[in-house]
């Protein structure tokens, strides 16, 4: 069965998150601080007739990164470029991209951790001084050129923000970091992402998707044409409480939101009773790398208090231990 809650890293992205992508502010539920925050930079900006600063989003996939930039890019009424890091692979390719960006404009670029040091060395000035300096030809008849270039916003996002080298993140004036949504705002985005999908769903029936999202508004989207498949194929008007438990548990989607990977790494967890395991044997015992399980697996978990993790390895926590006990080692009784 495909995993329901995974969420790959270069994922094609579908045109239906495309349609249901927030466009203003009124639209992009929570994130409240940072909506706040950048309201008022943009504002100012725009007042000085300036491009706004470069900014830095960190957090998990799915949670509203590439959405929130191109909101900005919106409300600055600029154009937007988007990219992530591991498709810009010569300097030429990052050359390409500056140079053909207008004053004020927008380049976006995702998973910037995975940046080349060669590539982030041209990168420095450009966000610094707005020059390019390229090298044309080797050895002694090599020359430098330089560029100069309009005045940009660089972007950046990034599941990892221990893997940005220290001079990178430097050169951006703000940094944030997005954080999982609670199952009310998730609520909200399924409501108004139904709406749009000419689907509506009763409000109890959105609050069990959500609460079975992992906190990750993707999740939720995904869950929802999931469960919408479900109401179509039955020829409901309405997605109600019981189709979208129906349609969950048939999904394998328990109500936590644990998906099985969750679940293993769980169970491996209190199989070790409190010896903590290493990122490696975790990786091992999953059969899936380890910048997935830290990026995607992990944070979730340690933000909702099921995990921590500790320098000698992750360990269950108490809350954990209690679930399982309750709920039994028995996979069906996860689904409540
Ligand atoms: P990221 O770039 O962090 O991986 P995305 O910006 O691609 O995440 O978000 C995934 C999907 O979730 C988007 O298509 C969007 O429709 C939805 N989404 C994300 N954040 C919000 C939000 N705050 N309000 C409403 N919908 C959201």
């Amino acid at each position: 069965m495909e995993r329901m809650v995974e969420i790959e890293r270069f994922e094609e992205e579908s045109s239906y998150e495309t349609t249901l992508r927030p466009s203003s502010w009124d639209e992009y539920i929570g994130q409240e601080k940072i909506k706040k925050n950048l309201k008022v930079f943009i504002e100012a900006s725009k007042k000085r007739n300036e491009a706004l600063d470069h900014i830095l989003f960190f957090g998990p996939p799915g949670l509203g990164k590439t959405t929130i930039a191109n909101i900005i890019a919106a409300q600055m009424h600029a154009n937007i470029k988007t990219t992530a890091a591991p498709m810009i692979e010569k300097a030429g390719d990052l050359a390409a991209l500056l140079t053909n960006i207008e004053e004020g404009d927008i380049l976006f670029i995702d998973e910037i951790h995975r940046m080349s040091p060669a590539i982030e060395e041209i990168l420095y000035p450009a966000m610094e001084d707005f020059r390019l300096d390229i090298i044309i030809g080797s050895g002694p008849a090599a020359q430098t050129v330089k560029i100069d270039l309009p005045r940009f916003t660089l972007i950046g996002a990034t599941t990892r923000a221990g893997m940005l080298s220290n001079p990178l993140r430097e050169r951006f004036g703000m940094h944030f970091r997005m954080q999982f949504y609670t199952a009310e705002e998730l609520a909200q985005i399924i409501t108004q992402a139904s709406r749009k999908l000419e689907k509506e769903t009763q409000k109890d029936a959105a609050l069990e998707i959500a609460k079975r999202s992992r906190g990750t508004p993707r999740i939720s989207l995904r869950l929802l044409k999931r469960v919408r498949d479900f109401a179509e194929v039955l020829d409901e008007k309405e997605i109600s409480l019981h189709r979208a438990r129906y349609a969950l548990d048939q999904l394998g989607v328990n109500s936590l939101g644990f998906d099985e990977q969750d679940i293993e790494l769980l169970e491996l967890l209190i199989s070790a009773k409190n010896k903590p395991i290493g990122l490696n044997t975790i990786s091992a015992a999953l059969s899936e790398d380890e910048g997935t399980i830290e990026d995607v697996l992990e944070p979730y978990l340690i933000a909702n208090g099921y995990i921590e993790r500790t320098a000698r390895g992750r360990i269950a926590t108490q809350k954990t231990y209690t679930y399982f006990k309750l709920n039994g080692k028995d996979r069906g009784l996860f689904d409540e």
